[in-house]
């Protein structure tokens, strides 16, 4: 009997798998699993909507056997089988929802997008076959048939025996060459991982003739014996009714699925259903992966369709701020076949991410509310991730995640929200204060805290190097403006104060530019009202604070930056009046000691200061005066 040709575009698709760079050899299993689950549900159905049709769905399961021997490796199941007919369209051609996007295709594409582009189907098996046998049998039917092909140059069909409804198919599996070790896929434990990996939850037994080898008492000798066992676990933990899976059972799943020790957080388990239906089962882990921070992390959920694993971390279902969920979505809304690029564009996946994305922040948020110490363990681990959130991508999402953020603060043992500062703000306080630094201790001993403590104003501590930027994108709360209190004209002083301090400031101005014009580095020197016991501090004027130069320089690439600094001074400290004097009866001793003031305040923003010799010898100068 003459070879059939394959039609021209199965012919292509063909070629492409035969000489496959597709690094992804193994999935030619699951997808040959999932079309014999596809055929066994078509019989299903078939048995519930014809009374003619007389199956035990009990019987209904998919065999999967390997003979190393004999290089091959074969996949039967008891579904609705085809007849010759059925063979010839569908194993002659591509399927249907395949050729109309590969028709679509471009042909300059590359080969490797084209696979990508509409998913394998029962083709990826020539990636590891060189030849295929197809015995099939359709329900109702007398006869059976075989198909067969070696590839490219086409295939045969022609009548055969079998007993039993279904389909039976054989890969003769390629000799290894330099590249590819294609005998991995004949051992019984490669091929049982890959069954448990990618078809878990197929919801038919998928049994495997195993041989294990087990020590008989008797003889005192092992032997070999042959076993059948179900590899799958069928129903999935996700499509499990919530109320009756205990909490061992949810960490169980969680640390086996995701390698993780501990147990998690907290863990969203949700089933949809309307427009987009999915199943899903996300955890928030309570410690950061090792590798979390770094480059080698990918977010993710597992994708499955139906049971059906398609992807092992769907990067489009998580917002990079939620990057450390872990969890798995299901959802018989999305095709099997589908790529990484088709991805981007799929609705029904932006609409499971969107609503996944509100259960995140509602979970988190309920975490917050109820069990606040663990909501603390989470924001340790996970916070700067959220902060990131806020400012990137110039704040476009700072409204969701605003009210994750806790902060320790100058009142308060715990942590608290910005809510909870605004509820908490005192009688005519009318900004959210914070302030930067290193440490809580370090944050305590700036002088600027001094005159918001003594008003009772809560301060917020900001001890990551992020904090600053995420508050100033942030910028405002429930209408109130987030004021950092290391900048200039942060003056909590009554409006008399206000006024007397200006006219001192205009009054000594020329002594004030007199100082500013001996020190380097100095926008410009005024006396201030914020001070109580101290003689001066050191504040910033514009966007850049001096906290974000320490940062920002601090870091690993050339960019420097360097924040415009206003020297502050006590005017009720003696120190103004000593100055004063200065400016009139001797003005090199003036410099000099606006050179230690200027210094000091350097050292107590925690700068470093550019010569400390010669600052020891301008101290030492005027100690032994
Ligand atoms: P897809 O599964 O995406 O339709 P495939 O190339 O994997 O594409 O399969 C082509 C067609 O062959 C299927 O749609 C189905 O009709 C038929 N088919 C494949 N495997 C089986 C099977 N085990 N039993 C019955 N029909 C099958």
């Amino acid at each position: 009997m003459a070879k059939k040709q394959f039609k021209a575009e199965s012919k292509k698709l063909m070629d492409l798998m035969i000489n496959s760079i597709y690094t992804n050899k193994e999935i030619f299993l699951r997808e040959l699993i999932s079309n014999a689950s596809d055929a066994i549900d078509k019989l299903h159905y078939k048995s519930l909507t014809d009374e003619n049709v007389k199956v035990n769905k009990k019987d209904f399961q998919i065999n999967v056997s390997v003979d190393e021997e004999a290089r091959t490796i074969t996949i039967s199941d008891n579904g609705i089988g085809m007849t010759a007919e059925e063979l010839e369209n569908n194993l002659g051609t591509i399927a249907k929802s395949g050729s109309s996007v590969f028709k679509e295709e471009n042909e300059h594409k590359k080969n490797i997008d084209i696979i990508g582009q509409f998913g394998v189907g029962f083709y990826s098996a020539f990636m590891v076959a060189s030849k295929i046998k197809v015995v099939s049998l359709a329900y109702g039917e007398s006869d059976a048939n075989v198909w067969e092909s070696s590839g490219i140059d086409g295939y045969t069909i022609k009548r055969c025996e079998k007993d039993t409804y279904g389909t039976e198919i054989t890969l003769f599996i390629k000799e290894d060459d330099e590249d590819n070790n294609y005998s991995e896929f004949l051992h019984e434990h490669t091929i049982s991982s890959l069954i448990k990996k990618y078809s878990n939850y197929i919801t038919y037994p998928i049994k495997m003739k195993m041989h294990k080898s087990e020590y008989n008492e008797e003889t005192k000798e092992s032997e070999e014996k042959e076993v059948i066992e179900t590899l799958n676990d069928m129903v999935p933990l996700w499509k499990r009714n919530k109320s009756k899976i205990t909490d061992d059972e949810y960490n169980t799943f969680y640390s086996d699925k995701f390698f993780d020790y501990e147990a998690p957080i907290a863990k969203i388990h949700t089933s949809a259903e309307g427009l987009v239906s999915y199943n899903s089962l996300l955890f928030i882990p309570s410690h950061a992966p090792y590798d979390f921070y770094t480059k080698s992390y990918e977010k993710g959920l597992q994708l499955y369709s139906n049971g059906v694993l398609i992807m092992e971390k769907c990067a489009e279902l998580l917002p990079d701020y939620f990057s450390f969920v872990k969890g798995v979505v299901d959802s018989p809304d999305l095709s099997l076949n589908i790529s990484r690029e088709m991805l981007q564009q799929d609705k029904t996946l932006t609409t499971i991410a969107k609503s996944l994305e509100t259960k995140i922040i509602k979970e988190l948020t309920d975490l917050q509310n109820e069990k606040r110490e663990d909501y603390n363990k989470f924001f340790e681990s996970f916070g700067a991730n959220i902060k990131f959130g806020i400012y990137d991508q110039f704040g476009m999402n700072k409204d969701k995640l605003k009210d994750l953020l806790v902060f320790k603060t100058s009142l308060k043992d715990k942590s608290i929200t910005l809510k909870e500062y605004v509820d908490g703000m005192k009688k005519g306080q009318e900004a959210i204060y914070y302030c930067c630094g290193e440490s809580i201790d370090k944050i305590d001993m700036l002088p600027v805290v001094e005159s918001i403590k003594e008003k009772n104003y809560e301060i917020l501590y900001c001890t990551d190097y992020m904090d600053e930027f995420v508050l100033q994108t942030i910028g405002e709360y429930d209408s109130k403006k987030l004021v950092n209190i290391a900048k200039e004209n942060v003056d909590l002083s009554d409006e008399e104060e206000k006024k007397q301090i200006e006219e001192k400031n205009k009054d000594s101005k020329d002594m004030l530019d007199f100082i500013a014009s001996s020190i380097d580095g100095i926008e410009s020197v005024k006396f201030t009202n914020r001070l109580k016991n101290h003689p001066v501090c050191l504040v910033s004027t514009g966007d850049v604070t001096i906290e974000m130069e320490k940062v920002i320089n601090a870091m690993p690439t050339d960019e420097h930056i360097s924040a415009k600094k206003v020297l502050e001074i006590n005017a009720n400290h003696k120190i103004a009046e000593k100055l004063d004097n200065l400016y009139k009866n001797d003005k090199e001793e003036l410099k000099r000691v606006s050179k230690i003031l200027y210094e000091s305040s350097r050292l107590i923003e925690g700068l470093s200061v550019e010569n400390p010799t010669e600052l020891t010898n301008l101290i030492c100068e005027e100690l032994t005066k």
